[in-house]
C-alpha cells in the first residue's frame, strides 16, 4: 500500500500496519524534512474534554499511548516525551456544569477533579484564577473576580511533536515501511474504477493495492486526484500561536490551560523556558484557497491583542522580550468539525482527513482503527472505538461546539 503524507497520520499508519501485518507499505512525502505540514507546527497538547463520548474515549486511548510511547513504538530511547502536566479548563461554566462534565469524564476512566479558586493558586501559584473577561481594547477598567469551579484534567498534558513524528517515522522503518521524502504524488493511476497506485513528480510510478490520502491541507487535491467527491467541506485554515519567553522567577509548575477570558490555550514549551499560546475562538481562523500560499507569520496586531490577556492570566511574567509568532495550517471539516477516516467509494482509495486542531492527540488511535480495517489484525493498545463513527458516509454529527473546543 501507498500513504500519501508523512505528517503524524501518514508516519503512525505506516508503523501501525507494519506493527501488526508484513504488508508492504510506502509512506511518501513531498517535504524535504519532516513536519513540513500540520503536524511542524502542533501544540500538540492531548486534553480529554470532548462533547462526544467517542471523541473522549479517542482522546483516552490516545493517552495511554502517549504514556507508554517507548513500548508502542518499540524503540528504547524515543525522542518524543509524554509531559502530563495537567490541563486546566478556566472557562467560567456553570459549577453545576463542571461537576457534570467531570462526572462525564470520570465515567470513562478520566483523572479530572473540580477545583475553586484556591485549589487553583495552591496547585499552580502563578496563575490568576480571575475569570472577569480582559477587556483587551483598554477601555473598560478591569476588576478581577475569581472564577468558582476549574476542570482539572490530571492525567493529560501534550507531547513533543517531531519528537512524535521522527519516533512513528523511525519506529515504521523499522518495522519495514519504506519512507520516501521529496517524493510528490502528482497522479493517481487508475483502471477499471479502482485505483491502482501513485506517479510522483520525478516520473517514477509505485503501484499499489491501496492509496491513502494523509496529505492534511493538501487533501483536496489527492481526493480531486481521485475523483472523490465525498460531500465533506474540508478546509485549509491558517492560525495562529506565540511565544513568549517564561524565565525562572515565574513559580511553576504551569498546566495546559484552556482561557476563556483570553480566548486562549497556552501550555510551557521549549523545555520549560517558552510559553506557546493559541486561539480556541473560531474568529481567529482563516480559511486559505491555496495551502501553498498563505502567510506563515503571525499577524503582529493580533500577538499585542492575545499577550495582554496572558499577562493578565499570569501576573508574574514580565514583558520582557519580544513575543514571537508563527502561523501554520490545519484542515477543517466545516460540516461538523469532526475528521473523516476510512474507505471512499472509489475501489482502492482510502483517506484520513480534516483533524481541525485535534489530530495530534487522535493520531495513533485513528490509525489503530485504520491499521485494524487494512489488516483484519489487532494489537496492543488498539482502540475500541469504531471507525464508522468518523465514516465518510455517517450522517453529520451533533456536536456541542462547532469550534477547536468541539
Ligand atoms: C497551530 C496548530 C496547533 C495545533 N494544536 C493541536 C493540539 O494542541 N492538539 C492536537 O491534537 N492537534 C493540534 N493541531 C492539529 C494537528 O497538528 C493536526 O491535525 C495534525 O498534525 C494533522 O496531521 P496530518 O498528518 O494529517 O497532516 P500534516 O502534518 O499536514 O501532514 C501531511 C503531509 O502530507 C504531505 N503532502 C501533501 N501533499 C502531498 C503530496 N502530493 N505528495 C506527498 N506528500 C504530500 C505534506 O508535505 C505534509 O507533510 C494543531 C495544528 C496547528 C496548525
Amino acid at each position: 500500500m501507498v500513504i500519501v503524507g508523512g505528517g503524524i497520520m501518514g508516519m503512525s499508519l505506516a508503523h501501525q500496519i507494519r506493527r501488526r501485518s508484513n504488508l508492504s507499505v510506502v509512506v511518501l512525502e513531498k517535504g524535504i524534512g519532516l513536519g513540513e505540514g500540520s503536524t511542524g507546527g502542533s501544540s500538540a497538547i492531548t486534553r480529554q474534554r470532548y462533547s462526544r463520548v467517542e471523541n473522549i474515549r479517542i482522546a483516552r486511548d490516545g493517552n495511554r499511548i502517549w504514556r507508554n510511547w517507548s513500548e508502542y513504538t518499540g524503540l528504547p530511547d524515543p525522542v518524543g516525551r509524554f509531559h502530563d502536566i495537567g490541563v486546566l479548563w478556566m472557562m467560567d461554566d456553570d459549577p453545576a456544569a463542571v461537576v457534570r462534565d467531570c462526572a462525564r469524564l470520570a465515567a470513562e476512566g478520566v483523572d479530572a477533579v473540580v477545583i475553586d479558586a484556591d485549589g487553583v493558586r495552591e496547585r499552580f501559584p502563578a496563575l490568576s484564577a480571575c475569570m472577569e473577561p480582559f477587556d483587551l481594547t483598554g477601555e473598560v477598567e478591569h476588576v478581577c473576580r475569581d472564577g468558582s469551579a476549574f476542570l482539572l484534567e490530571r492525567d493529560a498534558g501534550y507531547f513533543d511533536p517531531t519528537g512524535a513524528l521522527l519516533d512513528v517515522r523511525n519506529a515504521a522503518v523499522a518495522g519495514g515501511a519504506d519512507v520516501r521524502m521529496r517524493a510528490e504524488v502528482v497522479e493517481l493511476r487508475s483502471g477499471r474504477g479502482t485505483i491502482t497506485g501513485v506517479r510522483l513528480a520525478d516520473g517514477s510510478e509505485i503501484s499499489a493495492g491501496l492509496v491513502v490520502n494523509a496529505a492534511g491541507p493538501w487533501c483536496n487535491r489527492i481526493n480531486a486526484m481521485a475523483g472523490v467527491d465525498h460531500g465533506w467541506e474540508l478546509v485549509p485554515t491558517r492560525i495562529q500561536v506565540i511565544y513568549r519567553d517564561l524565565p525562572p522567577e515565574v513559580p511553576r509548575p504551569l498546566p495546559v490551560v484552556g482561557d476563556a477570558s483570553g480566548g486562549s490555550y497556552f501550555r510551557p514549551e521549549a523545555g520549560d523556558g517558552q510559553i506557546i499560546l493559541g486561539s480556541i475562538l473560531e474568529e481567529d481562523e482563516r480559511e486559505e484557497a491555496d495551502p501553498d500560499d498563505y502567510n506563515n507569520a503571525a499577524d503582529r496586531s493580533w500577538i499585542d491583542f492575545k499577550i495582554h490577556a496572558l499577562h493578565h492570566r499570569i501576573p508574574s511574567l514580565p514583558y520582557t522580550g519580544v513575543p514571537g509568532g508563527m502561523a501554520s495550517l490545519y484542515t477543517v471539516n466545516r460540516i461538523d468539525v469532526l475528521p473523516v477516516v476510512g474507505p471512499t467509494h472509489v475501489e482502492g482509495f482510502a483517506l484520513m482527513n480534516g483533524f481541525s486542531g485535534h489530530g495530534f492527540k487522535e493520531s495513533q488511535i485513528v490509525t489503530s482503527m485504520m491499521a485494524q480495517w487494512i489488516t483484519g489484525e489487532r494489537a496492543a493498545f488498539d482502540t475500541d472505538v469504531p471507525m464508522e463513527f468518523l465514516s465518510i458516509d455517517r450522517d453529520p454529527i451533533a456536536m456541542g461546539d462547532l469550534n477547536v473546543l468541539a
